[in-house]
């Protein structure tokens, strides 16, 4: 018999909510995940080996941390909030190999935060995190654009960006290109709301990113082909003859010639072209 997520709250949550006595922040977007059948599925979904580092963004009460220090080698979580650290490191403390560091994700690098595990192997790193949802697009771009990327992320999102990131084109955005262009990404399973402690305002979704080996497209640098593909997004709706002249300030023939040689039709809109069509834009652009 399939188990109703909701059936499966975990009374350790609600207990260490107590044992803690934390007052849910949501200016930190504290929103703990009760469901163990959620927290196995997100666990499950990392393919976690013994061998395997892992970054993750959020510990709060430490409950995926546990389930991730049972499968991986070595994890490393990091948690903003001060009223947290201390609990978290007393209750990790008879695992070492699963480090608590106080900080904003946002500012510290995966290549430092994990320097000891990357030096020692080239195996690379996962991450695995319930994100906190008001960074969300931040925590994506840091993490993809880093020095050093993981291999693997496992992310739970809000279920509306999760299908966002995971349009095809017709529906694209500057967020699906910028996620695709360093990664595959795919919904594992949609999370209702209620599966949190306190439930967010909207269900969420476990979404996976496999890197891939290089970017979509490698011939021109990041910096240029996002250029090409803000000013194409810039006006909502608009056809793209309009919106990269005006994004790029270059006169429409420019751009009409451009758009000829790519051989895009002017009239179509930023959220069809895939991202091969992008890289031949900015071939034709002649921007590296
Ligand atoms: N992992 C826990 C769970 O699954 O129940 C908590 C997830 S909760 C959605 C997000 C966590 O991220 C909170 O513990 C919050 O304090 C933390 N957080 C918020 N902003 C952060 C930041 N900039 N850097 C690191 N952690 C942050």
């Amino acid at each position: 018999m399939t188990q109703n997520p909701i059936q499966s709250v975990s009374q350790n949550v609600m207990e260490q909510v107590q044992r803690y006595q934390i007052d849910p922040k949501r200016s930190l977007g504290q929103n703990f995940l009760l469901d163990t059948t959620a927290l196995d599925k997100i666990v499950a979904a990392a393919d976690l080996l013994p061998t395997d580092t892992v970054l993750e963004i959020g510990p709060g009460l430490g409950t995926l941390t546990t389930r991730l220090a049972s499968q991986a080698g070595h994890v490393v979580a990091v948690e903003l909030d001060d009223r947290l650290i201390e609990l978290l490191r007393a209750d990790f403390a008879d695992k070492p190999h699963a480090q608590i560091v106080h900080g904003d994700i946002l500012t510290l690098a995966p290549s430092e935060l994990l320097a000891d595990q990357l030096s020692q192997s080239t195996a690379g790193y996962k991450v695995v995190a319930n994100l906190p949802y008001y960074i969300t697009s931040a925590v994506l771009r840091h993490l993809l654009e880093a020095a050093v990327p993981p291999k693997l992320a496992v992310v739970m999102v809000q279920k509306e960006v999760a299908e966002r990131i995971c349009a095809q084109p017709g529906d694209l955005s500057i967020l699906a290109v910028s996620v695709q262009f360093y990664a595959v990404p795919r919904i594992v399973q949609v999370v209702p709301a209620a599966a949190f402690y306190p439930a967010p305002k909207v269900d969420s979704a476990v979404l996976r990113l496999d890197l891939r080996p290089q970017p979509a497209v490698t011939d021109i640098s990041p910096q240029a082909f996002f250029r090409v593909v803000r000013a194409g997004f810039g006006q909502k709706r608009k056809q793209l003859i309009n919106s990269l002249g005006a994004g790029l300030g270059l006169p429409k023939s420019a751009i009409q010639s451009a758009l000829t040689v790519a051989a895009i039709d002017p009239t179509r809109r930023a959220e069809t072209l895939t991202l091969d069509e992008w890289g031949q834009l900015c071939r034709a652009l002649a921007v590296r």
